[in-house]
């Protein structure tokens, strides 16, 4: 019987996970020297906890859950896979009182996430998210580090971006506007999802992939959101605008970016390459969602946060690969298996970045010094009888010398 991996899911060969693991690192550091403090969430949770922030409308709640057989004493609890991040770290928040826990109240968080999508380039069912959590800091100043640490993390991967924002309001100044957009939308023919928006979340249609180009050709300043900014909202886009302006950070206004779920408000963003497809060239995106905590505790608490996409990320970037100094121990014969081990111990404990290969039992000198020369080692030491004498043989497989060399030399030759 043949066995595959799951479709939309993958295995990470080791070249793709030095390529994750170098991202993350990045990542952590650079967020780590803003006070960011990391936080492991579980990858269960509760259907409910997304249906109440993400939002019942969202593609996420209504199609995308991963939902798991749940036999325990509370089998009565629907659970699902997380297919984000946020909305955990906000029921952490809660369950384990950050409020007065945490002086400072920034997180991090990375891992998995899942979410049941057709999979195409760049899109996987189990996909890898690094997301950063601000809470407690009104606006701008969190907006603005937040952007702040984005823009260095993508800089110091090497990554092209564009940067897209918006602000979508707060719930005064929505008000009015959806009112506008279900008098202007109702006219066109929407899919079916749409049509359920229009009643329950319209900004939410401009999110839509179907309806994308319909209403691009419908979008006028009476659709433009930013025109429907109540004095407070405005004010502060502007003064980011004008901080960005000073700190001459790029930035487009897309008036149409409203993010994909319903805790969204403020000030949104998403950075985008040009080097994917459009439909998943996103590489990081958030915003503010300061009304997400009042729904789990009944309280105002800021709140702002981004999302990095690592898949994507992994899928346009190139890193140089770490060389480590490579040394091959070949054993003329067994009997010299332990004389091998022995000087391989020594190696591995005198250099930190060292690679050894080998010894190997059972294997004749030629498929053993095929096997390091594929291996791509610098050295090989060849153990023999010189061993009585306390010498090896070094092989110097780039420079194409050989030489007898005393043990207590060895570590100067090779270094
Ligand atoms: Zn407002
Ligand atoms: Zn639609």
């Amino acid at each position: 019987m043949e066995i595959k991996s799951v479709r939309g899911v993958r295995d990470l060969l080791p070249h793709q996970v030095e390529k994750l693991r170098y991202i993350e690192k990045v990542c952590r550091e650079v967020v780590e020297k803003y006070g960011f403090v990391e936080i492991i969430l579980p990858t269960i949770e509760e259907f409910y906890l997304y249906q109440h922030s993400i939002g019942q409308t969202s593609d996420i709640v209504v199609k995308q859950m991963f939902e798991i057989v749940n036999r325990g004493e509370d089998s009565n609890k629907k659970l699902v896979l997380r297919p984000e991040g946020t909305a955990g770290v906000v029921r952490a928040f809660v369950e384990h009182n950050f409020k007065n826990k945490f002086p400072l109240k920034r997180f991090f968080y990375f891992g998995q996430m899942f979410r049941y999508e057709r999979p195409q380039k760049g899109r996987f069912r189990e996909f890898y998210q690094f997301g950063i959590e601000i809470f407690n800091e009104p606006q701008i100043a969190s907006d603005l580090v937040l952007i702040n640490i984005i823009n260095k993390i993508l800089t110091a991967l090497k990554v092209k971006y564009d940067l897209e924002i918006n602000s979508i309001g707060c719930k005064k100044c929505r008000e009015e506007f959806e009112k506008i957009l279900v008098k202007k939308l109702s006219s066109l023919k929407l899919c079916d999802v749409c049509k359920d928006r229009l009643n329950k979340n319209p900004l939410r249609i401009f999110d839509c992939k179907i309806d994308a180009e319909k209403l691009k050709e419908k979008f006028s300043d009476e659709l433009n959101i930013q025109n429907y900014l109540c004095n407070t909202c405005r004010n502060s886009f502007e003064r980011i605008l004008d901080a960005f302006n000073k700190q001459g950070i790029r930035y487009k206004i897309n008036p149409m970016l409203v993010r994909g779920l319903d805790y969204y408000n403020g000030f949104v963003f998403e950075y985008k390459t040009e080097l994917l497809d459009a439909a998943q060239n996103t590489l990081c995106a958030g915003g503010r969602y300061d009304g997400l905590l009042y729904r789990f505790l009944k309280e105002d608490v800021y709140a702002c946060g981004a999302a990095f996409g690592i898949d994507r990320i992994m899928e346009v970037i190139n890193i140089d690969k770490k060389e480590n100094l490579k040394v091959g121990i070949a054993v003329v014969d067994d009997k010299y298996l332990l004389d091998g081990f022995n000087i391989g111990e020594e190696l591995v404990n005198c250099f930190k970045d060292i690679v050894i290969v080998g010894p190997f039992s059972g294997k004749s000198l030629k498929s053993q010094l095929r096997l390091f020369n594929n291996e791509n080692c610098k050295y090989v030491l060849l153990i023999g009888d010189e061993i009585k004498e306390n010498k090896v043989v070094v092989k110097d497989f780039i420079n194409k010398i050989q030489q007898t060399v005393e043990m207590k030399k060895l570590k100067e030759i090779i270094l």
